[in-house]
């Protein structure tokens, strides 16, 4: 479907059925499949013929749904995994064994930072963290022999970092690695990554692919553009024999699509972080409305982040959307047609103002979320980033202060009203 825009793939791509077929995405509400021989199962488990046979590997509803949002994203093979949290992780143990190690940008969510800064660590893979507006020569000073790959986040949650694709991209190549980039806040309807030197791509689609704050979950999606035969000393994992599979070697088995289908066949069929096949239903639908529910909240973000601007209790605000935002250049480089519906702001009083604004609002509510239908507001200070220290939150981007604000599809005037009347309450 790759020649066509992405509001006619978001309806019509990954599932085209045939003659009398359900005209949906059909759920397959099945844990396991059936063979006529035992032969043609083993040819299966043997990587020898495609089929499914359990739907911890593969299953026909969440392949069809991982099929078009690897067509949205223009990549080779995709695999929908179990939440944001499991894509990132998979994405990156994928390819990073114990005693490796990777650079990741540190304007990253909270999750991924404690993923990436202690998990990852016990399980002997270090993470260097490095500032997202670190220069291209210092940043090449980060990399190590053993570094397997850089990360980072398209806009950051929540510290709205637009990122830098062209500097990360071009350091991780220059050092045969590849860059993976979490692109939930910007969704492939305002930035396709690969267009820009990313190879995978991972989604929270827990946010605005679902929407409407139904489904935990995630994706992952490979570009096909690394060239991991060319570094192999760097990824034997996919250039030598897997003795898990009576060693094949997935780059000569499957060329392009080598990581994503290790990624399904070994990382999912080992560590089980699968998707059901009713979320994946859930999802596909929200997926149709994803390009007309991103521009409504890029225009309602635009309006809120203009008001808050010129309110006199406010601080500061953070929007790529803004003209004098920091990253409003590298937004207007990367995401032309808009950003995100998300803002982040202070309050002149600091942390307590800012808490006391959040009590204040009426249909505006405290939810530990973001991006999706509803407006919602969280203290990412005490709540999502709980566990950093003040330096880790500081280099996370997240100021003691800020109120991150998600944007709804509600009308902006009322959007705009309801934190009217809370920042009014609040004397500073
Ligand atoms: C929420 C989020 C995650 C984690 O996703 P879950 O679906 O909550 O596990 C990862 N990356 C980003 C950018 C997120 O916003």
């Amino acid at each position: 479907m790759s020649q066509y825009g992405i509001n006619t793939i978001s309806v019509q791509g990954g599932y085209n059925p045939g003659n009398g077929e359900s005209r949906n995405v059909p759920i397959v509400q099945s844990t396991t499949f059936k063979y006529e021989t035992s032969e043609a199962m083993g040819r299966l488990f043997d990587l020898e013929e495609s089929g499914y046979f359990y739907t911890r590997l593969a299953n026909p509803t969440t392949d069809a749904v991982a099929r078009r949002i690897c067509e949205m994203e223009g990549g080779v093979g995709a695999m929908l995994t179990g939440s944001g949290q499991a894509a990132n992780f998979a994405a990156v143990f994928n390819i990073c064994e114990a005693g490796d190690h990777f650079i990741a940008s540190s304007a990253i969510y909270g999750g991924t930072f404690n993923l990436f800064g202690w998990t990852m660590k016990k399980m002997g893979i270090e993470c260097t963290m490095v500032d997202p507006d670190i220069s291209y020569e210092e940043l090449c000073t980060k990399f190590k022999p053993n570094t397997k790959c850089v990360f980072g986040e398209t806009i950051s949650n929540p510290s709205l970092v637009v990122f830098d694709f062209e500097k990360f991209a071009k350091a991780a190549h220059e050092h045969g690695v590849p860059l993976i980039v979490d692109n939930t806040f910007a969704t492939p309807v305002n930035c396709r990554p690969f267009e820009h030197g990313c190879d995978i791509v991972t989604h929270s689609t827990t946010k605005y692919i679902d929407g409407h704050g139904v489904c935990v979950g995630g994706v992952i999606v490979d570009s096909g553009n690394f060239d991991w035969d060319k570094y192999s000393d760097k990824f034997p994992m996919l250039t030598t024999p897997d003795e898990s599979y009576h060693g094949l070697v997935y780059t000569k088995a499957f060329g392009k699509a080598a990581y994503i289908t290790k990624c399904t066949t070994h990382i999912m069929r080992d560590l089980g972080i699968t998707q059901s096949p009713q979320h994946a239903f859930y999802l596909n639908m929200s997926l149709e409305s994803l390009p007309l529910r991103m521009q409504k909240h890029c225009e309602n973000a635009q309006k809120v982040a203009e008001w808050l601007e010129n309110n006199p209790k406010v601080a500061w605000v953070r929007y790529p959307g803004l003209k004098g935002d920091k990253y409003h250049e590298l937004a207007e480089k990367y995401l032309p047609n808009g950003t995100c519906g998300v803002i982040s702001f202070g309050m002149k009083g600091g942390r307590d103002a800012s808490a006391e604004v959040m009590n204040h609002l009426n249909f505006i509510c405290i939810v530990t979320h973001v991006a999706d239908a509803r407006t919602c507001v969280l203290h990412p200070a005490s709540h999502t980033h709980r566990q950093l220290s003040e330096q880790q939150l500081m280099e996370a981007g997240v100021l003691p202060e800020l109120i991150r604000l998600s944007v709804g599809l509600e009308n902006p005037e009322d959007i705009i009203a309801d934190l009217e009347q809370a920042i009014d309450k609040v004397n500073c």
